[in-house]
């Protein structure tokens, strides 16, 4: 095997591509690991092929981001009827923008509807993966094994808590958590509440809080931008109309308004001096200044960044969350934590019943910490030693037959991650009709082809409004935003069929 995949795998693989069959095979059998949104795609879509496949959920149930993420204020901020599969539209959705339980729900309902769910063996996480002889081995937390033709790795992107590294944590008497790991059973109407960072999720938090707390102090590190945005509650009537006719749904999902959006910020994000870029600074610079009337206020959440440098936020209230008179905005540097609260480097203590900790998230984990050991041995912990990658954020030179749905460099900025996962199956799903048409039994990007494409897309990527000087779980140990940075119209074409010269095949 290792000599086949030496140094004329490209002529094997034009021999085989020209016609010396290995003979069709009757089933592949494929590993999904994860049943949030992208694993539950894959799964319906090998259904549809016919393929067998087991889907390993460390979890208890489906949903991923969904189910891990329940705390107060979760909105999803991308269209809820753009935020749902091209094949399972949704006409009850209740908002524009849909609450975090709502869409929890969408993903339970089409684990069912599909049949996805009697292939999900919950509760058993995957520990390592590893290629031999042509399959994959596959390890698991319940001592059991499996063995796989094929690995789909839709393990998401955020899902390992960063915990801040504030001396004392551990000392506070009251109740602390991570934004991922809500405690439902504390109470939180009437209390002081402290959350700390200011990304999408707390922001989100703070804005959801601010009415029910009795004091409420966002710690805030670095300012955001604020993108204003309107949600709307879908009446009865309006869901009546996308019931009785899903053109309805997809002059929402298809239309100008969504796709004319889509293209003028991802125009911004790839050119930092567009004009599009110019359109989004003045937007949010705007809503700051008209929004925040002290200016003693403004001032403090006035970033010195560019806006979308940062994952940009939407908001439609956190503005006026925080100039609610309970609420207030500590721009100090937090000194330790202590039994009774936060004590600020100035001296001030936050005394406290409730410490968030909305602190983001660890961005570079993807599959691991599950061990994955790929052809002769190869590591993909070191592979992944600078930074981790995959061929146009799908595939990994030496691990043959794994692909990755929201893999490192896939799209990020603020699209829909399902539309993205959709796009990418639909490539893997040609990579895989090789194997199942006996094409070939293994399958990978080249080292030639990821090297170039990492050239071209970390030159772009610096380039980008997100590697145009802060911090932000966009860039990498070495500072390269980990992101596509072409357009989305490029990402759309590259996913439309695989270059097969750029892949090794056996
Ligand atoms: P995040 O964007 O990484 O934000 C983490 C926040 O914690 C930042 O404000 C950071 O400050 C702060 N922080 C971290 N360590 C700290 C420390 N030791 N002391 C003080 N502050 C600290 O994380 P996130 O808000 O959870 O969002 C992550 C991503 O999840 C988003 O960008 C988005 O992609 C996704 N998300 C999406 C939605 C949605 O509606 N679609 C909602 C929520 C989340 P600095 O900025 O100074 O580092």
């Amino acid at each position: 095997m290792a000599d086949q995949i030496g140094a004329g795998r490209r002529g094997k693989a034009v021999e085989r591509m020209a016609g010396i069959e290995l003979g069709p095979r009757e089933q592949l059998r494929c590993v999904i690991i994860g049943a949030g949104m992208a694993g539950l795609l894959a799964g319906i879509r090998l259904k549809e092929k016919g393929d067998q496949f087991v889907i390993y959920e460390k979890g208890d149930k489906v949903g991923g981001t969904w189910r891990e993420n329940r705390y107060p204020g979760l909105t999803c901020d991308v269209p809820a009827h753009a935020y749902t599969y091209s094949f399972a539209p949704n006409p009850e959705w209740s908002q524009f923008y849909a609450p975090g339980p709502e869409i929890q729900h969408y993903f339970e309902r089409i684990a069912d509807d599909y049949g996805i769910r009697e292939h999900i063996r919950f509760g058993v996480e995957v520990g390592a993966c590893r290629y031999s002889e042509g399959r994959w081995h596959i390890t698991l937390s319940d001592g059991s094994t499996d063995v796989a033709d094929v690995v789909i790795a839709a393990t998401g992107v955020l899902h390992h808590p960063k915990m801040p590294d504030i001396p004392g944590l551990d000392s506070f008497a009251g109740d602390c958590f991570h934004s991922t790991r809500w405690d439902d059973t504390v109470p939180l109407d009437g209390r002081r509440i402290g959350v700390i960072g200011n990304g999408s999720t707390g922001v989100q938090i703070v804005s959801a809080l601010s009415e029910r707390a009795s004091r409420l102090v966002h710690f805030q590190r670095s300012p955001q931008w604020i993108m204003p945005v309107q949600n709307f509650i879908y009446s009865e009537t309006d869901r009546h109309a996308f019931r009785s006719d899903v053109s309805n749904i997809d002059a929402i999902r298809f239309g100008q308004d969504y796709w004319g959006g889509i293209r003028r910020f991802n125009a911004a994000i790839i050119d930092a001096d567009s004009p599009e870029m110019a359109e989004i600074e003045a937007i949010v610079l705007r809503n700051l200044e008209e929004s925040v009337t002290d200016p003693e206020l403004r001032e403090k959440l006035r970033p010195s960044y560019r806006a979308a440098c940062k994952r940009l936020i939407y908001s439609p209230n956190y503005y006026a969350a925080v100039q609610r008179p309970n609420v207030f905005i500590e721009t100090g540097a937090i000194e330790r934590v202590e039994p009774e609260g936060v004590r600020m480097r100035d001296g001030t203590l936050h005394a406290l019943d409730l410490l968030v900790l909305a602190t983001g998230f660890h961005a570079d984990r993807f599959v691991r910490p599950m061990i994955v050991t790929g052809r002769d041995g190869a590591d993909l912990n070191q592979a992944w030693a600078v930074r981790p990658t995959a061929y146009y954020a799908i595939t990994i030179p030496d691990f043959p037959n794994m692909f990755l749905l929201n893999g490192p460099t896939a799209p990020v900025g603020n699209f829909s991650l399902i539309d993205i996962a959709e796009r990418q199956w639909a490539y893997i799903d040609q990579l895989l009709d090789l194997l199942r048409q006996g094409q070939c039994s293994a399958i990978a990007a080249s080292h030639d082809a990821l090297a170039d494409y990492e050239e071209r897309r970390i030159a772009a990527a610096r380039h980008t409004i997100f590697g145009s000087g802060c911090t932000s779980w966009y860039l990498d140990a070495q500072g390269v935003p980990q992101t596509w940075p072409w357009s989305y119209d490029r990402f759309a074409e590259a996913m439309a069929a695989p270059k097969l010269s750029d892949f090794e095949l056996a």
